[in-house]
């Protein structure tokens, strides 16, 4: 699907979005561009009071204003009903609300959304986000860095290098921009939203940008902000140890670690990290996560991807029923989304259910995850280089869509 027809589609379901530019204030500051001002969203509520102070306005005003952008979805001061029109004009004379910009979104049969999202006009500022429904929760995937320096071999993103990690409000952004899109804004009263969970699983190590991923997580947790359940949210590694028990002591949320191997050396073939980063060390961090987790996020999803050949043996499950026994956990076992240029092929079907059952017999939790989106690009940043390589010959003003601002 084309990148135009998509936007038309988010044009046509949105009233939010296709609001005339021209309601902007007609103050002469107001005419000041995008440079001139400053992007007001990604702001924690402390910030924003500075700001609010520095005009020499109460406190309340900073969390009025907060409550307007991260909870009702505002992205213009005029709508702020409770805010005096003096102050909006202020606030849009030097400040401007802006999540990013949707470059493609891919609608799959199954109703999983894949969106590729630009940065600051930067057109190698791109990053995925997907949202995934399901009968009982509707799961957002939100990246937390552009590309990775990572390389683990199976996954597609590896190819692709570190450009730069996003910031706070860059990943709050993929929050809106898809919660606008699923018609969780605006907020109505006891509407129960399509966006129930957050997973830290797309591009990017989120451990790699803790600061900015708390940051993230604080607003999405926050009771006056976007208000979501820390459980609710989980965080995936590939393994960066000494950072895992504070995702329970200070971000409070959940954990997934991206395992794919029980065996130390075999781990370190498959992703580089495990050299830095040795299995006993992860296990170690593993525990120390658990002892300080609530009850409610204790549990560790462990992501155990299905390659022919290489890790799918009855001896492969075996060993990781030994690793993880002591833990509580649950195993998310993956069959292998083949990318062009990949070196692994997926397991058989009867593997993957051979494996499960061994896991499960022990005792231990297991899935295995249901391949959703498999008619748009499910591979994690396949999109991403598809519209790169499609592209590279367009206007970029032509592809891409403002959403906000
Ligand atoms: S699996 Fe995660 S950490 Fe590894 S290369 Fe892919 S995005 Fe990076």
């Amino acid at each position: 699907m084309s990148a135009m027809i998509n936007n038309c589609a988010i044009r046509r379901t949105s009233s939010f979005l296709h609001r005339p530019r021209t309601r902007t204030l007609s103050t002469k500051s107001s005419t000041k561009s995008n440079i001139e001002r400053t992007n007001m969203f990604g702001k924690t509520q402390r910030a924003i009071e500075e700001i609010t102070s520095k005009l020499g306005l109460p406190q309340y005003r900073a969390k009025q204003i907060y409550q307007w952008i991260y909870s009702k979805g505002s992205t213009l001061f005029q709508d702020m009903a409770n805010i005096p029109k003096d102050l909006q004009h202020k606030l849009e004379s030097n400040y401007f609300i802006r999540y990013g910009q949707i470059l493609e979104s891919q609608l799959s049969k199954d109703g999983t959304r894949k969106m590729l999202i630009q940065f600051n006009n930067d057109s190698k500022a791109t990053v995925e986000t997907v949202f995934i429904p399901e009968s009982h929760r509707g799961t957002l995937c939100v990246s937390s860095q552009v590309g990775c320096s990572l390389s683990c071999r199976f996954c597609h993103t590896g190819t692709q290098s570190l450009y730069r990690n996003l910031t706070a409000a860059e990943i709050i952004g993929q929050y809106m921009i898809s919660a606008w899109k699923e018609g969780d804004f605006p907020r109505l009263q006891n509407q129960k939203p399509n966006i129930s969970n957050v997973v830290f699983m797309g591009q990017g190590e989120p451990l790699y940008n803790f600061r900015n991923v708390s940051a993230a997580v604080g607003v999405l947790t926050d009771k006056e902000g976007i208000a979501m359940a820390p459980w609710r949210i989980i965080i995936s590694t590939s393994g960066v140890a000494p950072l895992i028990p504070r995702i329970a002591t200070e971000l409070r949320v959940g954990l997934a670690v991206s395992l794919h191997s029980a065996d130390n050396d075999l781990r370190t073939e498959i992703m580089p990290i495990n050299k830095t980063y040795p299995l006993p060390m992860l296990m170690q961090s593993c525990a120390e996560f658990a002892a300080q987790a609530g009850p409610q996020a204790r549990r560790i999803t462990f992501e155990y991807v299905m390659l022919d050949g290489i890790n799918d043996s009855d001896k492969d499950a075996k060993r990781l029923v030994g690793l993880i026994k002591n833990l509580p956990a649950h195993v998310n076992i993956i069959p292998f989304n083949p990318w062009p240029g990949s070196i692994y092929r997926p397991s058989s079907a009867a593997k993957v259910t051979e494996f499960c059952h061994i896991i499960r017999t022990s005792g231990i939790h297991a899935s295995v995850r249901t391949p959703r989106g498999d008619d748009i690009f499910a591979a994690c940043g396949q999109l991403k280089s598809t519209h790169v390589t499609r592209t590279s010959n367009l206007s970029k003003a032509a592809a891409a869509t403002d959403l906000a601002c």
